[in-house]
């Protein structure tokens, strides 16, 4: 979601006249696109512009800061940190090019947190894509989900979903300009409800994101990601689509935070673990081969040992292909910051380190499914791994490397895998 964000702030100063540098000492304006979705990322934050101003002297640049943490601290970052010059919230992406040049004529410090403009232009320029051949595609801003952790809901607003007529559109127009995978994007995808049936009507399905999927699908654009899917929404129907369309990839990404049904219910998912076991299942007896990935919390208020202990039989149970394991980091504002933070720092990382220990193991075998099997991948970059080496995703959003010549970036190759490595697959082109 952070690097969508970036590559609209880019494309919106390069359509403006501002040239782009990656040397800070060189740059006229510095802008800092931040994330607050735990602690430590907004502490980098703090020191990011404190390591600024020392590099710089007195050549300091103007200093602007975007994204969540800007949403949600507002004016207060000019007084907790020396140096900012504008802070825009996470609506106020189409609006930066004006933020920094009332900067400049006026000389002070500018605040934006206010609403997205109607007719704001989702558009990434390709020269601003983190890739020729992938794009991130958000379909859905926002959450209403309230989980009682989070502070997305405070600092991204409200769920809007995109007409899916528009959605379809920038898929067809990326795809001629040469996209081979499209990553549809937003806090919960499957939650997609657009206000009208422009661009689905003829597409079936129990939701309407099963209807999106279906119709992007029918553009023929090679390969089509999505993520997150959020597990209460997640509905066979989704299965039954990526089972339909061989463009549909197959990976889900179904973040569960808890194998204990009190902390899940502690959290407001919506969803027991009985349930989520179910979506797996039906996940595991798909005819694709689904790569499952998840989010897991360790450390939420009142998490027990033995709470604990069944997140640690819901990892043994799942089989995911990766876990992203945060320790929960209380956030102002959200109703879990008023429950006692009880479990110890000690505590939390021992349970971390337990999890990612067995996950790790699970990880590893699951992989070695992989083995000698042969994974069309995308050749998205060279890779600084091996001479003469490309590196890649496969379908099942695998990082894949092996060797070969520059010519083959961006085609979708045929790779044999002969050797599994914690976060990746080598292999050679078959
Ligand atoms: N919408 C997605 C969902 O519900 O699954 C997740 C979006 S959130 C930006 C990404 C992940 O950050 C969450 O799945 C959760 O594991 C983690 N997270 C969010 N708030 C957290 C907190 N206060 N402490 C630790 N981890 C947190
Ligand atoms: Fe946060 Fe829950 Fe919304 Fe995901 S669904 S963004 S975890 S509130």
């Amino acid at each position: 979601m952070n690097v969508s964000d970036s590559e609209r702030i880019s494309t919106t100063l390069a359509r403006d006249g501002f040239e782009m540098t990656a040397d800070e000492m060189a740059a006229d304006v510095v802008i800092i696109n931040t994330c607050s979705v735990r602690e430590k990322a907004e502490h980098k934050l703090y020191s990011r512009v404190g390591r600024l101003r020392k590099k710089a002297a007195k050549n300091m640049p103007v200093v602007g800061v975007m994204g969540c943490v800007a949403q949600l601290e507002g004016e207060t970052l000019f007084e907790k940190i020396e140096g900012v010059n504008f802070v825009l919230g996470t609506r106020a992406v189409g609006r930066v090019s004006a933020a920094i040049n009332e900067t400049f004529q006026t000389g002070k410090n500018i605040l934006d947190v206010g609403e997205r403009e109607d007719n704001y232009d989702w558009t990434v320029a390709d020269t601003h894509r983190h890739s020729p051949y992938v794009a991130f595609l958000p379909i859905i801003e926002g959450c209403n989900k309230f989980c009682t952790y989070c502070i997305v809901p405070f600092s991204r607003g409200r769920e809007r979903s995109f007409e899916a007529a528009e959605v379809i559109r920038q898929v067809c127009d990326l795809k001629e300009k040469g996209v081979r995978e499209v990553h549809l994007i937003g806090q919960n995808v499957n939650s997609y409800k657009p206000q009208t049936d422009s661009g689905l009507a003829g597409f079936t399905g129990k939701s309407a994101f099963s209807r999106l999927l279906r119709a992007v699908a029918a553009t023929g654009i090679e390969r089509i990601k999505f993520t997150t899917s959020f597990p209460r929404d997640f509905n066979s129907d989704i299965v039954e689509t990526i089972e339909e369309y061989e463009n549909l990839c197959n990976w889900v990404h179904l973040p569960i935070q808890s194998g204990s049904n009190r902390v899940l219910a502690a959290m407001k998912r919506g969803h027991t673990i009985e349930k989520y076991f179910e979506k797996i299942d039906r996940l595991r007896s798909s005819s694709r081969e689904i790569a499952l990935t998840t989010d897991i919390i360790v450390g939420f208020p009142g998490e027990t040992e033995a709470d604990f202990q069944d997140s640690v039989r819901m990892v043994e149970y799942c089989g995911f292909d990766m876990a992203y394991i945060f320790k929960y980091s209380p956030r102002p504002g959200t109703p879990a910051f008023e429950m006692a933070d009880d479990v110890s720092e000690a505590e939390k990382t021992l349970r971390f380190l337990e999890l990612e220990n067995v996950q790790k193991r699970i990880q590893n075998n699951r992989l070695q499914r992989y083995l000698n099997k042969v994974l069309k991948v995308l050749v998205e970059s060279r890779s600084s791994r091996t001479h003469n080496g490309l590196t890649g995703h496969s379908t099942c959003h695998k990082v894949v490397n092996f060797e070969g010549p520059e010519q083959l970036l961006g085609k979708i190759v045929d790779v044999k895998i002969n050797e599994i490595k914690a976060n990746s697959l080598f292999g050679k082109l078959n």
